[in-house]
């Protein structure tokens, strides 16, 4: 069976010998990874991303968590403590709001590499900063 190999960024088909081969923080560690890329211009778009990646892919991550607590903690004790379910919804709408931002800031696919190979950076990038631009109305939406 032929492989095909293709650009980790763009996704054209790229040739066997334009490969990069870097340690991506992925899963919560460092992994190995052979990328592949069309053109110089997608060269330097793969080892931009894989050093922002790397840089910030670990602090992001333990930032999800401490969001994911703050969204249970937040809303219902500001519900207790005050009996205003409209402190809920502002405090629910301003954590979506919240994490959109981050999202369009640092579109990191933190899930696995599967879908960089799937998709490529440049088309994850893109659904992760819809997905913030999205999670950003909803937010406001919630509080209105
Ligand atoms: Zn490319």
């Amino acid at each position: 069976m032929i492989k095909i190999n293709n650009c980790a960024y763009c996704k054209k088909s790229a040739g066997k010998k334009q490969k990069l081969n870097l340690n991506v923080w992925l899963n919560g560690g460092l992994e190995n990874l052979e990328l592949y890329y069309c053109s110089d211009a997608c060269k330097s778009k793969i080892e931009e991303f894989v050093r922002f990646n790397n840089k910030y892919g670990a602090k992001l991550m333990l930032a999800i968590v401490a969001w994911a607590v703050l969204l249970v903690v937040v809303p219902y004790s500001l519900e207790a403590l005050t009996g205003n379910i409209l402190y809920f919804k502002i405090a629910i709408g301003l954590m979506l709001s919240l994490a959109g931002i981050v999202i369009v800031k640092c579109p990191l696919a933190i899930g696995t590499s599967k879908h960089y190979r799937r998709l490529g950076i440049r088309n994850i990038t893109l659904f992760l900063k819809l997905t913030g631009v999205l999670m950003i109305y909803a937010g406001i939406r919630t509080m209105l």
